[in-house]
């Protein structure tokens, strides 16, 4: 059994991205960054299809050199060529100013221009530098997110706002003045992009720290004092569960309040590891949170002295692989399917019960039961599966209820909000 979520959504404007709609009554929108070397064009390519061939629906990718921005229409290019569409947002500090006016190419095949106001320059440089990356956008019709950080936050400002806050009866602590210093920035160059002709409906924002409680304080004040779509994100996450349990720790809070229209999740990869891990987290935390769906989510329990053997967590990460690499191809031909749900239970204590909320499960024998694993759909117990082939068989029942259950001609269930 899983509820609607009781959520509303802040109203925000909506900001159109390419293809994608972010804000607004838009779904909430993945996207991750890639950590390729941008000038290099074909491992760029490479990653940024595979993220989103996982599912990320924008790709943000790093433009600091001028052999980046030269390379930048070409990575365009070669996407376009094997049909990924995925939009491109060009990450920009310090020389964006000079990157997109003397590479047309790079500023027309982004998307979007990520302008981060701490990051642009300083005294009189900053503000012209911050200008003429905005004329680059109202002429390209191009939207922006001014991005600011904890770690790149304008030091002028701060300076300002903390001398101001010492000349207090009651001075703040210098924890809140920062805080209050991220939203002014952004709200602050929001503001100035909107006077030089940048439309509300070409601006997002985000305020990106790396405490879970400083984020949640933020965006929840970030939130109240403006309407403008916001990107969700805690940066400098980390590695493993520990960037994985601090970002949805701090997503989950303000998602549920109706908070952020667009999410990341920074993760810090491990060495060698796959770069695509950080938009399954960001899905998985949609859809467990009852927000989106994307890939059907396997259920498992986590196994005890029931069951001395390995088999079903072994079924479970078979199934739950196997999903996610036929996705691509069940997501354009099985519409609806990623909202199916899936058993996969380690013995009779729970089991059958499990599995039989699931739209498919599977419970196997715990240590000592007879071995023999009912298979239930839709709530009804079907077959017993015995013996080696368990997997296959449980994979064959998996596609002929995805080929009879989604799809054309077949009833579908309700498609991602
Ligand atoms: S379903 Fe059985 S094996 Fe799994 S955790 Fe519960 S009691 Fe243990």
């Amino acid at each position: 059994m899983s509820m609607q979520p009781n959520c509303q959504r802040r109203p925000s404007v909506a900001v159109k991205i390419g293809g994608i709609t972010l804000g607004g009554d838009a779904p909430i929108v993945v996207q991750s960054m890639t950590n390729t070397d941008t000038a290099d064009a074909a491992a760029t390519a490479k990653q940024i299809q595979q993220l989103a061939v996982a599912g990320s629906e924008l790709v943000r990718i790093t433009v600091d050199t001028e052999k980046a921005a030269e390379q930048v229409g070409r990575i365009r290019d070669r996407l376009d060529a094997v049909g990924c569409r995925v939009p491109l947002i060009g990450d920009f500090h310090y020389n964006g100013h000079v990157l997109l006016t003397k590479y047309p190419s790079c500023a027309e095949a982004l998307a979007k221009y990520r302008i981060n106001p701490g990051n642009v320059g300083f005294g009189r440089k900053r503000d012209s530098q911050f200008s003429t990356m905005i004329e680059v956008a109202i002429a390209r019709k191009k939207p922006v997110r001014i991005g600011v950080n904890w770690g790149s936050l304008d030091p002028a400002l701060v300076v300002r706002m903390m001398d101001e806050n010492a000349k207090l009866p009651n001075p703040r602590s210098a924890a809140e003045i920062t805080r209050e210093a991220l939203i002014e920035s952004a709200l602050l160059s929001a503001g100035k992009a909107e006077e030089l002709g940048l439309s509300r409906d070409q601006i997002v924002l985000s305020c990106k720290v790396s405490g879970v409680q400083d984020l949640i304080a933020v965006y929840g004040e970030l939130a109240r004092r403006c309407n403008y779509a916001l990107h969700l994100g805690l940066t400098e996450a980390g590695m493993g569960s520990k960037g994985i349990v601090a970002s949805t720790a701090a997503m989950a809070i303000l998602l549920q309040q109706g908070i952020g229209d667009t999410i990341r999740v920074s993760l810090t990869p491990e060495p060698g590891g796959d770069r695509s891990r950080e938009v399954i987290v960001a899905q998985e935390l949609l859809q467990t949170m009852g927000l989106r769906s994307f890939t059907p989510l396997v259920t498992a329990c986590p196994g005890c002295g029931r069951t001395t053997s390995t088999v079903f967590q072994e079924l479970a990460e078979e199934i739950q692989t196997y999903v996610r690499t036929e996705m691509p191809i069940w997501r354009e031909q099985y519409p609806g399917v990623e909202t199916m749900t899936l058993a996969v239970m380690g013995c009779i204590v729970n089991g059958p019960g499990e599995s039989k909320h699931a739209n498919i499960g599977i419970s196997l024998p715990g240590t000592g039961e007879t071995p023999a694993a009912p298979v239930f759909i839709d709530g009804e117990k079907v077959m017993t599966l015995r013996g080696e082939n368990i997997a296959v068989e449980f994979k064959s029942i998996l596609n002929d209820y995805v080929k009879s259950h989604y799809g054309t001609g077949h009833p579908t269930q309700a498609v991602s909000a």
